[in-house]
């Protein structure tokens, strides 16, 4: 094997790292992926009917107010001035999201102004102090009163989540804003855009050097096969971003996910919803939300069918053997296994442990990306120039 290093997983953490190293450091560097294709979960492809991008592994927005990342990310691709905006369906209406003065004049019948409809939330949310909220629902009533939580938060999370409200923590909705104004943007963020030819096209961007080779279908985890685990451990540094648990033959027990189904389907229609992202709130259907990629990209209409268009209903439940590990579930027993993963970590000198999987973290692509750049500071450049060891410190988020 003629590599300076060998990193696991392709996603945007271990590319990141690869270009980084190949670039700076003029590294050979050995990419492997278990799937049939790079990327990760950010990866996409242009659906042949339609001629449409479709995010495989659900639909990924990049925003970000780092700005070294921003930086960094506009060196292997451009962004359209595309901005998140969701709706969300209850009861047979269409609603804005987050909840704004728009969903809560609409949802009450009402005209207000600012003054009056925080007026009119604090006085529905004040039956719960937030600071006592000790479980999801109870938070969500001392944010925003019960009458919205139950329309829009309600049965939405019972759904993503397959638990009862009462039974998930409260920090899962401190995501969720609320707008005292018509501003129904998703993210708050001060860049946000989508890559102008694609993820893909900036994936193999971020790939395409002398210095890296990309090898797909490949587990390092399998024993059988030529470029594995035993093999390269201790020999090469590593950078693996798959799943922590795995790598240690879930010794400690496995950890739990989420996983999502998506069902894609071709209409006879140019346009089926309007918008990117329609939610449904209720538990009348079974999916929470449903995709529809055209209108993430318009300025590509001349691209489009005009005849027909692609959706994705999304649908949420516990992943098991064999499922995609989508979003950590982190119970408890979670919180407990991953600290003796880490423990575990710690000892495997020469490995670094990264990623959303490799951390059991939820990251969104810039924070996986500003993990990346700080691994590559902070480790790699320390070990590779001035000769310091490799050690993971654990988990390296
Ligand atoms: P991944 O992309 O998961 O890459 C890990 C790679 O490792 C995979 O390719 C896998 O095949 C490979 N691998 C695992 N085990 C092995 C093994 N044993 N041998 C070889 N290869 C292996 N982020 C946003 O910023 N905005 C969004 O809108 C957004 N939406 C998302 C929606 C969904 C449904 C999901 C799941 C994530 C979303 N994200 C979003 C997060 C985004 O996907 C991650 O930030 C990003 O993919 C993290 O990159 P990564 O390299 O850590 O992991
Ligand atoms: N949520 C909700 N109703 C919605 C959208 C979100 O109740 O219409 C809650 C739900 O509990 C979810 C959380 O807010 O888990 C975070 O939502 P977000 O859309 O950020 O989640 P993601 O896109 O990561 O699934």
């Amino acid at each position: 094997m003629n590599a300076d290093l060998v990193v696991v997983g392709s996603g945007f953490y271990g590319l990141t790292v690869a270009q980084r190293c190949a670039e700076e450091l003029g590294l050979e560097v050995l990419v492997v992926d278990r799937r049939s294709h790079i990327g990760g979960n950010a990866y996409s492809e242009f659906e042949p009917e339609t001629g449409v991008e479709v995010h495989r592994y659900g639909a990924h927005l990049f925003h970000t107010s780092n700005e070294r990342v921003w930086q960094h990310v506009n060196r292997f691709t451009s962004f359209t001035s595309y901005v998140h905006k969701v709706y969300s369906t209850y009861k047979g209406e269409v609603y804005p999201l987050p909840i704004n003065l728009g969903t809560i004049n609409q949802f009450f019948r009402a005209a207000h102004g600012p003054d009056a409809a925080r007026a009119l939330v604090a006085e529905l949310a004040g039956e719960i102090e937030t600071s006592e909220a000790s479980n999801l629902e109870e938070k969500a009533i001392s944010l925003i009163g019960r009458p919205l939580y139950e329309a829009f938060i309600k049965d939405y999370t019972a759904k993503q989540w397959q638990t009862d409200p009462r039974d998930l923590p409260a920090e899962v909705i401190s995501r969720l804003p609320v707008r005292y104004t018509y501003d129904n943007r998703y993210f708050n963020d001060t860049h946000e855009g989508l890559p102008t030819k694609g993820y893909t096209a900036w994936l193999e961007n971020l790939a395409d050097h002398p210095k890296i080779t990309v090898q797909l279908d490949t587990d390092f985890l399998d024993l059988s096969q030529p470029l594995n685990k035993r093999d390269v451990v201790g020999q090469v540094p590593v950078i693996y971003t798959g799943p922590v648990d795995e790598y240690f033959d879930n010794v400690e027990g496995a950890l739990s996910w989420r996983t999502l189904d998506f069902e894609q389907e071709v209409l006879p229609t140019r346009d089926f919803q309007g918008c990117p992202v329609m939610n449904y709130a209720g538990d009348e259907v079974p999916y929470t939300r449903i995709h529809e990629f055209r209108h993430f990209h318009p300025e590509r209409e001349a691209q489009h069918s005009q005849d027909k268009t692609v959706i994705m209903r999304e649908f949420s439940r516990f992943a098991e053997k064999g499922d995609e590990p989508y979003y950590p579930v982190n119970t408890a027993e979670d919180r407990a296994r991953l600290l003796a993963y880490r423990d575990l970590a710690k000892g495997e000198t020469g490995t670094i442990f990264g990623g959303r999987l490799g951390t059991y973290k939820y990251l969104d692509m810039h924070m996986a990306i500003g993990a990346a750049l700080s691994t590559f500071d902070n480790k790699l450049v320390p070990h590779f120039s001035k000769g310091e060891p490799l050690v993971s410190g654990g988990v390296d988020a």
